[in-house]
């Protein structure tokens, strides 16, 4: 049995929740069960699992793991971070509305307006700067608001503890997609969020090596029914996977430690810079939601976006291309920094006068800061904003 993982500070957690020695062999890292099937003494004669779309054990200690890292009770991990929203939607039925944030990741758009919003759920996309503002889209549908804070790729960030008031106060469930925090900087249920989505494929895993996703929650009937979904759809993620998200779990907190402190050693650099326009980086003092930031998060990590003053394509096209120790790609959250062009990449999806609405203008650039040498990166962009 593992030790009770709610008496651990996160450090500990990030490297014991979940897991225990093998009680076979003594191995003390969870074996990868990479079996589909599950030998029964009897009919129905079994040691909790049965087939491993239901249940795999190296799975199960990821969940817990993930679960307990968001002081969480229940846990379950899906094929991807889509997968894991997917499931969620497929709590609600015909005529049931949502309120999201207008400010969104891509494929979540994608997913609402594309797949569901055809099964007969409305979606209003809706700039959260205020409790207030959301209340206005609440109506007696309403079953839903989706959060994701902070937003990508603008990194602004919405009050969890106020959406959490509002949704219970009109009866519906508060889910926040903490892809960009991670447990370590911001813990959605603690602020009285009832579902936490995470894109395991970004910071958790942390290796660019792994795609999935999960959600933690803390009511026994929501995950119940979550289960179900997970079990009935069959968005499950395999137990290879898991165990390289387990690996990679151990070192998130050091992980994040470094990705905070060179996230804003570039943001600082970034601000003094005579080609940069304006920084979006929550732990700048001059960031419209910094103070809300330093509330509900415990640092600000090292996702970011700015704009050139030449703000063009073509302006933002040479940064990209220029770099050399950061890469053009898409995804976030590894250990090796990352540059991309939001508004042709990430949220090519979303048509342009609404993305402009948000601020995904043609020269802003995100960076997902690594966890490199801050003075290398730092380099690396002044040659390449040169
Ligand atoms: C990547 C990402 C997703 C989607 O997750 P996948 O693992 O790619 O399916 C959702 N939300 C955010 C904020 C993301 O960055």
């Amino acid at each position: 049995m593992a030790t009770d993982p709610t008496k651990m500070k996160f450090a500990t957690k990030a490297i014991h929740a979940g897991v225990a020695p093998d009680p076979s062999t003594g191995a003390i890292m969870t074996p990868v069960f990479q079996t589909s099937t599950y030998v029964q003494e009897k009919v129905g004669a079994h040691k909790g699992f049965e087939y491993s779309r239901t249940g795999n054990p190296t799975r199960q200690a990821l969940e817990q793991n993930i679960a307990a890292l968001e002081n969480g009770t229940y846990g379950l991990c899906f094929g991807s971070g889509m997968a894991a929203t997917d499931a969620v939607i497929k709590l609600l039925s015909p005529g049931d509305e949502v309120v999201s944030t207008s400010d969104l990741y891509g494929g979540t758009y994608r997913l609402y307006t594309k797949i569901f919003a055809k099964y007969g759920i409305k979606f209003h996309f809706v700039g959260m700067e205020s409790p207030e503002k959301v209340a206005e889209y609440i109506n007696e549908h309403t079953k839903l608001i989706w959060v994701e804070s902070p937003t990508n790729p603008m990194l602004n960030i919405i009050d969890i503890a106020g959406m959490a008031a509002l949704a219970r106060q009109h009866n519906c469930l508060l889910a926040v997609d903490n892809t960009f925090a991670t447990p370590y900087l911001q813990n959605p249920l603690d602020l009285g969020a009832d579902m936490v989505m995470h894109s395991v494929t970004k910071y958790l895993g942390g290796h660019s090596d792994v795609v999935m996703g999960a959600l933690v929650c803390n009511d026994q009937a929501l995950a119940e029914k979550l289960y179900f979904i997970q079990n009935s759809s069959g968005a499950v993620c395999g137990p290879m996977d898991s165990f390289l998200v387990l690996r990679g779990i151990k070192t998130l907190h050091l992980r994040m430690q470094r990705h905070c402190e060179n996230g804003r050693a570039i943001a600082g650099f970034l601000q003094d810079h005579p080609a940069v326009n304006r920084v979006y980086w929550p732990g700048i003092a001059s960031h419209p939601n910094h103070e809300l930031a330093k509330t509900q998060m415990r640092d600000f990590g090292g996702m970011m976006s700015f704009t050139l003053k030449e703000d063009n394509l073509e302006a933002a096209m040479q940064v990209v291309e220029r770099v050399k120790i950061f890469s053009l790609a898409e995804s976030l959250g590894g250990v090796e920094s990352l540059i991309g062009h939001p508004a042709s990449m990430t949220h090519a999806s979303i048509p342009k006068a609404e993305r402009e609405k948000t601020g995904v203008v043609d020269s802003l650039i995100r960076l997902s800061v690594g966890v490199e040498d801050a003075g290398d990166l730092i380099a690396d962009l002044a040659q390449a904003l040169g």
